[in-house]
């Protein structure tokens, strides 16, 4: 072993041990030791405790835990640390710049045990009242995730939109005359990409190519047949991929569609088409109706472009009001006026739904049954005023462990709709995690299911679930189910929106706002909407306030019988 490993294993102990609050003395002489280790001149793999003890800043409790760790491989004392502490909370002391009081804190007093859910918290202004935190560290400890997520080479979707826009911009400035489109993960609003994909037509393949790898529009460039590699500024990947203007459309559609999709159409064509002047062509050329690119993965959609039955796919103008959203009563930043108002005037929408936390979520200050009654009044007197534009009374109920809701049946029967979500005790498993969500969807007073599996992109794993399952109870129990539009969750997974589809079931695009600003997501859920394929008559807010108005009302009339 070099004196590296051992150097960060010895580092990760001291770091444990702060965590943990043991004596701040034994964790100062083991950070120093560590930084010794890491800086001496010779390989302490092969020295005896003797020598390694006499060596400044070493000392006899470090050397004798070196010479542990090189004869059996692991030291006791860090594997008894390790075994206290959750493994994201290890995860997370490995990020530069987060030390472990701040890991203590956030931790212990905000009861968050990972990266994901760190991140999450962050975009919902969580850390602000922490102790010892602010918003500044909040943005630090924010960018030092995006930055640590950027060094795995997968971003947002979201995350990387501005960035690939300009990038077009810019080439588009150097190539006035080209035709140029973006292709891949991108063109198909997959929520991670991996990799930029634009396709540039050129009169002369050759020249835009060598103009491109002259260009300093890209880091890192890199040649490769007629694709030119390269990284963005924030680290993405791009591969810019030159042909001339007569193959444009074919290189396009084949950049475009996942290798399935691409095959299964191609397959299909009768004549040749090289030089196609659109993609449109192509498909026509297949018998096919033309594909949107969001569609364009594996092979869902291509039957029913055979016989053009296509669905007509959601468009943000579709959508008439919002669903599920926070305000001041629990987590959120804006007031429920401010909220109604921002939805009223700017964007032109019919009818807000509020839906704070419920009491068991007390990390957001859910609401207490005193307060629910008291945001009721204050709903009831903001609706006399807003002339005509209505806030539906709702909640985020926590589905509790046992599959139960929130509150007794006399307060979940004031709200106008309720969405059911897990938020605690994620770690289940498939059978668990289906037969809980099952047990509050057959609750008669829940109208949508929120976040079916708990997922944040790229940082956490939802909790498994059997998809079918709960799928077939929302549709055997009248119960929507949410895609939630954060960039981090997009859950439900557009995967499954076709099964939901063809079971009846529908669905709802909630921005899950926390401010007026998270509103905006709602285009995200947008795009990841069409690409599972959803149309507006299956979209519960795309339906206007009357129709909404009757939807909940029926809901609650079967109840009361
Ligand atoms: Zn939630
Ligand atoms: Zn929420």
């Amino acid at each position: 072993m070099e004196n590296k490993p051992i150097a960060r294993k010895l580092r990760l102990l001291s770091q444990l041990m702060e965590l943990h609050e043991e004596n701040p003395f034994k964790i100062k002489s083991l950070a120093n030791a560590a930084f010794k280790v890491d800086k001496l001149h010779f390989p302490a793999a092969g020295k005896t405790f003797a020598e390694l003890e006499k060596v400044d800043g070493i000392g006899k409790s470090t050397a004798s835990k070196i010479i542990e760790l090189l004869e059996k491989g692991t030291m006791t004392e860090l594997d008894d640390m390790l075994a206290k502490t959750p493994e994201g909370i290890v995860e997370m002391m490995g990020i530069k710049g987060i030390g472990p009081k701040k890991v203590a804190i956030i931790w212990k007093d905000l009861g968050i045990e990972n990266i994901g859910e760190l991140y999450y918290a962050c975009n919902e202004n969580r850390l602000v009242e922490a102790k010892g935190f602010g918003l500044k560290t909040q943005e630090d400890i924010r960018n030092l995730i995006e930055f640590n997520m950027a060094s795995h080479g997968k971003f947002l979707y979201a995350k990387v939109e501005q960035e690939a826009k300009d990038f077009l911009e810019q080439l588009k400035g150097i190539f006035p005359d080209g035709l140029i489109e973006f292709a891949g993960e991108f063109r198909r609003y997959c929520e991670i990409i991996n990799k930029l994909i634009i396709v540039l037509g050129c009169r002369d393949q050759q020249i835009a190519f060598t103009t491109l790898v002259q260009s300093e529009v890209m880091g890192e460039i890199e040649p490769d047949k007629n694709h030119v590699k390269g990284k963005l500024a924030n680290g993405l990947k791009v591969e810019v991929v030159c042909v001339e203007k007569r193959y444009f459309y074919k290189e396009l559609f084949e950049q475009t569609g996942d290798d399935e999709h691409v095959k299964a159409v191609l397959s299909k064509t009768v004549e040749p088409i090289d030089q196609p002047e659109s993609e449109d062509l192509i498909y026509r050329k297949s018998g096919l109706e033309y594909v949107q690119p969001e569609l364009r993965e594996g092979t869902t959609f291509i039957e029913r472009a055979e016989t053009n039955k296509l669905p007509q796919l959601v468009n943000h103008a579709d959508l008439k009001g919002t669903l599920h959203n926070h305000s001041t009563w629990s987590d959120g930043i804006n007031t429920v006026e401010e909220m109604a108002l921002y939805c009223r005037d700017e964007l032109k929408l019919e009818y807000l739904g509020m839906c704070d936390h419920s009491k068991s979520a007390f990390y957001a200050k859910g609401l207490a049954i005193e307060r629910v009654l008291q945001q009721h009044e204050e709903i009831d007197r903001l609706n006399k005023k807003l002339n005509g534009f209505h806030i539906f009374k709702g909640i985020e109920s926590d589905i509790l462990y046992d599959g139960s809701l929130d509150y007794p049946d006399e307060i979940l029967k004031k709200f106008d709709f309720i969405v059911a979500s897990v938020h605690s005790i994620l770690k289940m498993d498939e059978e668990k995690a289906t037969s809980r969500l099952i047990k509050a969807i057959e609750n008669p007073y829940t109208t949508i299911l929120g976040h079916p599996t708990g997922r944040l992109l790229l940082s956490r794993n939802g909790y498994p679930i059997n998809y079918k399952k709960v799928i077939d109870a929302c549709a055997a129990n009248n119960v929507v189910i949410e895609i939630n539009a954060n960039p981090l969750r997009l859950d439900l997974d557009w995967r499954w929106h076709q099964y939901a589809l063809e079971k009846g079931v529908w669905l709802s695009i909630n921005p899950d706002a926390h401010r007026k600003e998270g509103f905006l997501d709602m285009y995200y859920g947008i795009l990841v909407a069409r690409k599972g394929g959803l149309y507006k008559e299956r979209c519960l807010n795309a339906l206007s306030l009357q129709e909404i108005g009757k939807f909940f009302s029926q809901k609650t009339s079967v109840i009361r019988g």
